[in-house]
């Protein structure tokens, strides 16, 4: 999306101060979390759809008592009370329900909210992103189906099922896959005409805070259009944002950029940066990190029903998905993990056999095809309670089980499928002040970044706000509330900046 149009201005020190007002926000990552907020700040505003039932009595009575006020408008602390269900945030519960008002009891009752574009509450904003939109669903594997139902992956005011009948598609089980998932979010970016604020093939590589003069001080080069933002920036008092980064041209080649913003939102997910093991080897070429190697290797013929064994270390979905993909292509695997088969916190132990039929047989793999005892599954040995000490230049990996003893194994790939955590490299201490437990680096389900529950800001940085897993929301479902929470804060912010 990003091309040489002319989408970036030439600042220098004889322009007129007014032209280059920071922008009021800057979204990173261009995931369902930037898309939904993005679509909010386009001047789509909810209301309580009149004549709708919404079947939370209490908050049906809340909801008619303001019909006339937009949701963005009221006060969410108040309308989200009382609710409970599958996320601990208020607001996320909150915009689920009232878009999908009685979904965890099966049911299909239509979202009771009605959207209305106002043109006078857009508040101007860039979306930077490392993929085109959709963010982490266009580095997952296309063909792997969604652990959630179809409709609970969809975004506002466009259900995913009515885009997945209208290509003539459909769920499995209920479920999606991520290739249907990652073009629903690009179609929808298109659909909602959100496109003039996305620029895809953005990287940022610092976020700093600086004084406002500094913005009128450096010449510089930027992704930002002239603003006739009816946002009113008052220059005396702040300081605003200074987001650095380079993005690709059509030519390939890099250019860098810088924005000045007043709000920043953090929406870079947590899928960038795989967790390593930290053991000998781990850097030699035959070591991946990704499941997308194996999909590569095969598709190129690099590894195949002859080669040695790939090794996959991890008892995660992804890892079960590289199982899955390994048994199809007839690959070998010995699969290595820390826990027993039975461990009550190994996600198998957890998921309803009926709805993930294809993660109970990897778990059945696991649990009766062990090196100790051969079971009815060709190509495929699973050694619980192992873990890897070492890879070797000559591709044999030592494994260690847990009473000491080790094994060598001659592999063809390895493939390290142990999770993944948010790189947050271009804040400063890679944004460990922010977390709940500053001492410690943040992870979206142990240390998740500290926001307010109803605003989403950053309780140690103000302007900042951080969305999605970053601020411990973790399925797509939750993360629009988050979104709804920073835009009903920054339109209250802009409402005390009237122009
Ligand atoms: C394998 C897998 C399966 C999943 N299955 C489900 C499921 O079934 N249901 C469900 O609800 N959720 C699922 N999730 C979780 C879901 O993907 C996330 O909750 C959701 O995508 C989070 O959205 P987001 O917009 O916050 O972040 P993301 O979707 O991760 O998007 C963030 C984007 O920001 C980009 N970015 C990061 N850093 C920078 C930077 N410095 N500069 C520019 N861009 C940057 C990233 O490249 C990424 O594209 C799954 C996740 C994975 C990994």
């Amino acid at each position: 999306m990003l091309s040489d149009r002319k989408m970036y201005s030439v600042s220098n020190k004889h322009q007129n101060r007014s032209e280059f007002k920071p922008l009021p926000v800057v979204i990173i990552g261009n995931g369902p979390s930037g898309i939904c907020l993005s679509y909010l700040l386009s001047g789509y505003v909810p209301y309580f759809k009149r004549d709708s039932l919404h079947p939370h009595s209490i908050l049906q009575r809340k909801l008619e008592e303001a019909p006339d006020v937009s949701i963005l408008d009221q006060d969410l602390e108040y309308l989200s009370e009382g609710l409970e269900g599958r996320s601990h945030s208020p607001v996320a519960l909150l915009f689920d329900t009232l878009l999908r008002p009685d979904t965890d009891f099966g049911g299909t009752a239509e979202s009771v909210l009605t959207w209305w574009h106002e043109t006078n509450r857009v508040i101007p904003h860039l979306v930077l992103g490392r993929n085109p939109p959709g963010g982490a669903w266009h580095s997952i594997e296309g063909s792997m189906i969604t652990l959630s139902r179809g409709e609970w992956m969809g975004l506002p005011d466009l259900q995913f099922k009515d885009w997945l009948r209208q290509k003539r598609r459909g769920l499995r089980n209920n479920r999606a896959t991520a290739e249907d998932i990652a073009q629903y979010y690009q179609h929808y970016v298109m659909k909602k005409g959100l496109q003039k604020n996305f620029r895809c093939g953005t990287v940022v590589t610092s976020v700093r805070k600086v004084s406002a003069e500094s913005i009128f001080n450096h010449a510089q080069k930027d992704l930002q259009e002239k603003s006739d933002s009816l946002w009113n920036f008052t220059e005396e008092n702040m300081e605003v944002f200074k987001v650095d980064g380079f993005f690709k041209t059509l030519k390939g080649d890099q250019e860098l950029f810088s924005i000045y913003a007043e709000n920043v939102v953090l929406a870079t997910g947590t899928y960038d940066s795989p967790t390593w093991l930290g053991v000998k080897g781990e850097n030699l070429s035959y070591v991946h990190h990704q499941l997308s190697a194996l999909e590569e290797a095969v598709k190129d013929n690099s590894i195949g029903i002859m080669s040695d064994p790939v090794l996959i270390v991890g008892a995660g979905l992804t890892a079960a998905d590289a199982i899955l993909f390994a048994h199809h292509c007839s690959i070998p695997v010995i699969h290595v993990f820390r826990r027993t088969v039975n461990d009550p916190g190994l996600i198998f132990n957890q998921l309803p056999k009926v709805m993930y039929p294809e993660y109970h047989k990897v778990h059945q793999m696991m649990k009766e095809q062990s090196a100790a005892c051969s079971g009815p599954y060709d190509c495929y040995v699973s050694l619980p309670e192992h873990h890897v000490l070492s890879f070797g230049k000559d591709k044999k990996c030592i494994l260690q089980d847990k009473n000491g003893y080790q094994k060598v194994y001659k592999i063809s790939m390895a493939l390290v499928l142990t999770g993944s955590n948010p790189n947050l490299s271009f804040l400063p201490n890679n944004g460990i002040d922010l977390a709940m437990d500053c001492d410690q680096p943040v992870n979206p389900k142990r240390n998740p970044i500290d926001v307010d529950p109803f605003t989403y800001e950053c309780t140690q940085e103000k302007g900042l706000y951080a969305l999605g897993p970053l601020a411990g929301d973790n399925f797509v479902r939750f993360v629009q509330g988050g979104a709804l929470a920073v835009a009903s804060s920054l339109l209250k912010k802009a409402n005390k900046n009237p122009p």
